[in-house]
């Protein structure tokens, strides 16, 4: 088969501080062959390799979105999107995932399964790691997705249940959430620790993770308890609603256990924190800073799909975090290498080390000198097939 070898200014593997200038990637048949000094890869390429220089460009790992839901609109009105959802529509928000230079995504809820049916159908990318139906309580947040359960026996056959439809993922509404009426506050428990404590052993004996939705502060402690991989919104809220409860002691807890926090904050960040205003603005900036001088290692998603968040521009998603401090290299790394780990497909995905698949970006300018140039893509490739090739 055919290699493909790119050469560019400069080559980010994905793990900070390993930027390699004048670099080359050579693939073939979907999977990386070699990564390193132009001239070194180059002495490794066939003679026949079809070459392809990106003068004054940078080569990356394809990003990974951890939160979408693409059986949602954007468009705020989620049950009935789910209800309506077709196989074009999921197509549609896939491929604007893609062009956006979004190579995985977790899709973290969508109604009977589509999202894990549309992964077996779909194949240009992106990959696409599903939780089917999030688990949640009768009358509870997103129970219109088919999910609810009530009392540990069914809790548990929910999870076999989601495990049988091919979910990669567990997603459970440890608490309340926003966009359904009449269920739960944010800030409120849906689950007990007991019963969160059943979803992640049954999801364990499936071999799947567990991600937790959970905005309340004691929901969040009952979650890292029962031992779930990843934090989802993880707002800190005080039980009863009264502004924020950070815990040290919880905050310890999700950094020693090694569990991710996922915020899912929209790519319009800025217009969120202007509508809460500067003074609590300041507050959320305060936190993101508390979790990670506590060492909780955090990871982008956008929740493309809920509210009015949407499946293009991810690159300006990832800017929240040069807002909160975190250096470019470090951005780039959480939202490759570090995220694929948060997901379990590190040994697929997230690098560009041989072996791995040949989710590739290509960036008109470096990103490392300016993040924006995230969303200058001249090329995206998933396992080695360029996306503009596939548009529909
Ligand atoms: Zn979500």
């Amino acid at each position: 088969m055919l290699q493909h070898l790119f050469t560019a200014n400069q080559v980010i593997p994905g793990p900070a501080g390993q930027q390699i200038r004048d670099g080359a990637v050579l693939f073939q048949d979907g999977t990386i062959l070699a990564v390193g000094p132009r001239e070194a890869v180059e002495d490794l390429a066939s003679p026949t390799a079809e070459r392809r220089n990106f003068a004054g460009g940078t080569i990356l790992p394809g990003l990974i979105n951890c939160h979408v839901h693409l059986v949602f609109d954007a468009c705020g009105a989620p049950a009935r999107a789910a209800a309506e959802a077709t196989h074009a529509e999921l197509a549609d928000r896939a491929d604007r995932l893609l062009r956006s230079g979004v190579t995985t995504v977790r899709d973290l809820g969508d109604r009977g399964g589509l999202a894990i049916q549309f992964r077996d159908q779909h194949f240009r990318g992106p990959r696409i790691v599903p939780s089917g139906p999030p688990i949640t309580v009768p009358d509870g947040h997103c129970w219109f997705l088919g999910g609810a359960a009530d009392g540990e026996p069914e809790l548990r056959a929910r999870v076999r249940q989601n495990a049988e439809l091919g979910a990669e993922v567990i997603k459970v509404m440890a608490s309340g959430g926003q966009i359904t009426p009449n269920s739960p506050s944010l800030w409120e428990s849906q689950f007990t620790a007991a019963e969160l404590a059943a979803i992640v052993d049954e999801a364990k004996k499936a071999g799947l993770p567990v991600a937790a939705h959970a905005h309340g502060t004691d929901a969040i402690s009952a979650a890292a308890d029962a031992g779930v991989a990843t934090i989802e919104h993880c707002t800190w809220l005080r039980e009863g609603g009264g502004g924020y409860d950070l815990r040290d002691d919880v905050a310890a807890k999700i950094a020693e256990r090694g569990i991710f926090a996922c915020v899912a904050w929209p790519s319009d960040w800025r217009g969120f924190m202007n509508r809460l205003g500067s003074a609590r603005a300041e507050q959320v900036v305060s936190r993101f800073e508390w979790m990670t001088e506590h060492g909780i290692r955090m990871i982008p998603g956008t929740d493309a799909g809920a509210g009015n968040s949407g499946f293009d521009d991810y690159a300006g998603a990832l800017q929240l975090y040069e807002h909160l401090g975190f250096d470019r290299g470090h951005i780039i790394e959480m939202a490759t290498t570090t995220s694929a780990e948060a997901l379990g497909v590190g040994d697929t995905t997230g690098q560009l080390t041989p072996g791995l698949s040949a989710d590739l970006l290509v960036t008109a300018g470096d990103p490392l000198a300016d993040l924006t140039n995230l969303g200058r893509l001249e090329l995206v490739t998933f396992k080695g097939r360029p996306a503009a090739l596939q548009a529909r």
